[in-house]
C-alpha cells in the first residue's frame, strides 16, 4: 500500500477538516521546512462565537460595514491555515503546502518572517479567555496529524513569535494541558 494514502492528508489538505479554500497566501520559500506551529485567537465580533465572519476574514468576503469593530479590518488580507471553532469543528482555508498569512513581523527559534515554515492555527476565542475541551482534544489530534507530515518540532502562540505587538492566544491558554493532549514530548512549547 501507497504510504501516502494511509496518511489523513490530500497532499497539504487535511481530510478531516472542513476546506474553504482562501486567496490569501502564496508559495512557501524554497526548500523552507515547515517546523513550527502557531497558535492564535480570534472571534468576529470579538467576544462572539459561532458565527461566519472569522472565515468571511479570511476568504476577503467580510463585510466591513456590518460591525463598528470591522472598519479596522477593512482592506485587511490575512488567512490561518486553520480555525478550531468552540465546539472543536475544523475548518482549513491554506493548503499547509502554501504560506498563509496569520505571522506578520515575527521571529521564533532563530528565524524570523515565521509565515515562511509555519503552519498557523486559529482557536475561535478572545485573547485571555479560557478555551473548550474540545478545542484543546481537535488541536492535539491535528497537530499529531501534522507531525505525519512535517518535521513538526516547536509550537508557539502568536505572543512568543511577535512579543510585544501580538498577546494571543494569551493566558487563558492552557499549555500545560495542550502538552498532556498532545502527547508528544519531543515537541517544544513554551511551557511544559
Ligand atoms: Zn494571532
Amino acid at each position: 500500500m501507497n504510504p501516502e494514502t494511509a496518511l489523513p492528508w490530500r497532499g497539504g489538505w487535511y481530510s478531516r477538516a472542513h476546506t474553504l479554500p482562501s486567496p490569501h497566501c502564496d508559495a512557501r520559500p524554497e526548500g523552507a521546512a515547515v517546523d513550527l506551529l502557531v497558535v492564535h485567537s480570534i472571534s468576529l465580533p470579538p467576544g462572539q462565537y459561532g458565527g461566519a465572519d472569522v472565515a468571511a476574514l479570511f476568504l476577503g468576503t467580510l463585510d466591513c460595514g456590518a460591525h463598528p469593530y470591522y472598519e479596522q479590518l477593512r482592506g485587511l488580507r490575512v488567512s490561518a491555515h486553520f480555525f478550531i471553532r468552540r465546539d472543536g469543528a475544523l475548518l482549513q482555508f491554506v493548503d499547509c503546502e502554501q504560506r498563509a498569512w496569520h505571522a506578520g513581523v515575527s521571529h521564533y527559534r532563530g528565524r524570523s518572517r515565521c509565515n515562511d515554515d509555519s503552519i498557523g492555527i486559529e482557536l475561535e476565542g478572545l485573547e485571555g479567555e479560557a478555551f473548550e475541551p474540545a478545542q484543546y482534544a481537535a488541536l492535539a489530534e491535528l497537530a499529531r496529524a501534522l507531525a505525519l507530515r512535517y518535521p513538526i518540532a516547536h509550537v508557539a502562540g502568536h505572543e512568543h513569535i511577535a512579543p510585544g505587538r501580538k498577546a494571543d492566544p494569551g493566558p487563558g491558554f492552557d499549555w500545560a494541558r495542550f502538552a498532556k493532549l498532545l502527547c508528544l514530548p519531543h515537541m517544544r512549547l513554551p511551557v511544559r
